[in-house]
């Protein structure tokens, strides 16, 4: 029995023959596309290209913050609206510099509805994983760039956006750091059944995290390959996945790709 479909059933994302072009005239730079996707609700897909390849110009687009220059994203079934519907993770975190580390999360917190007593016992819940529970009264100004980017983390995180959208958001930070909120994300999105679109040019990250990776050709941007990774990743710990002989042979798959498309 089929039925039509109903409002609320749409895929999370929508990317529907997408081109974007910056400039005008003798300037224009086509960035991206011709290209289409769609990104199934629950999903965790990575976007893997070589740098200028048009990434964070598809992240962009799907936030709102820029509109294609044609074709159509719909986030939701809707046209995205900048700031609503999606906990956004840039290259630069982008923090209420008046308010500390804590009163930082404690809004998006604020914003998602939990309330009062509740904020008080995930605040410092959030900062521990993120690492940065002992500055959480600390002014974001006073902080380095990488815990900047761990306070933009920890607000993503605390929001209940179905959608997540991250733009190499462990690129500056140190190795330990960086596997820890791997893992970290890859158990809230298990867990929470949230739609995350991640951007990085690290392969080894996308075996890692995605449920399945598209690698983009050089600028402008179109899709190389559209690669499931079917691993087994429920009950096992990340060196335990790591070392699955899929694992290894998945990320010289992309390995190989990445550097064809970058050609
Ligand atoms: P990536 O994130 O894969 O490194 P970007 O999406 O940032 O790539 O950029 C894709 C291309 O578009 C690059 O060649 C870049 O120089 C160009 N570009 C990005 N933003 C702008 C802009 N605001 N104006 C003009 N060109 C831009
Ligand atoms: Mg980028």
């Amino acid at each position: 029995m089929s039925s039509p479909p109903e409002i609320g059933t749409a895929a999370a994302v929508q990317v529907q023959e997408v081109e974007h072009v910056y400039g005008t005239g003798a300037d224009a730079v086509t960035a991206l596309g011709p290209i289409s996707l769609d990104v199934p609700r629950g999903s965790f897909l990575v976007i893997v290209g070589a740098s200028g390849c048009g990434k964070s110009t598809l992240l962009r687009l799907i936030a709102g913050f820029e509109q294609p220059t044609s074709g159509a994203v719909r986030t939701a079934g809707e046209r995205p609206l900048p700031g609503a519907g999606a906990g956004v993770v840039f290259q630069q975190p982008r923090l209420l510099p008046w308010k500390s580390v804590g009163g930082n999360v404690e809004l998006a917190l604020r914003y998602a509805g939990v309330p009062r007593e509740e904020r008080a016992r995930r605040v410092p819940e959030l900062l521990e994983r993120v690492g940065l529970h002992n500055v959480a009264h600390r002014r974001i100004w006073q902080l380095s760039g990488g815990q900047q980017q761990r306070v933009a983390i920890a607000r993503a995180l605390a929001g209940d956006d179905p959608l997540l959208l991250l733009d190499e958001p462990f690129a500056a930070l140190d190795a330990l750091t960086r596997e820890r909120l791997q893992e970290d994300l890859r158990l809230v999105s298990e867990r929470t059944g949230r739609t995350s679109v991640f951007v990085t040019h690290s392969v080894e990250e996308a075996v890692f995290l995605g449920s399945r990776v598209v690698v983009l050709t050089k600028r402008p941007g179109r899709i190389a390959l559209d690669l499931d990774i079917p691993l087994p990743r429920t009950g096992l710990e990340p060196d335990e996945l790591r070392a699955l002989p899929e694992y290894g042979a998945l990320r010289a798959v992309l390995s190989h790709a990445v550097r064809d498309a970058a050609g």
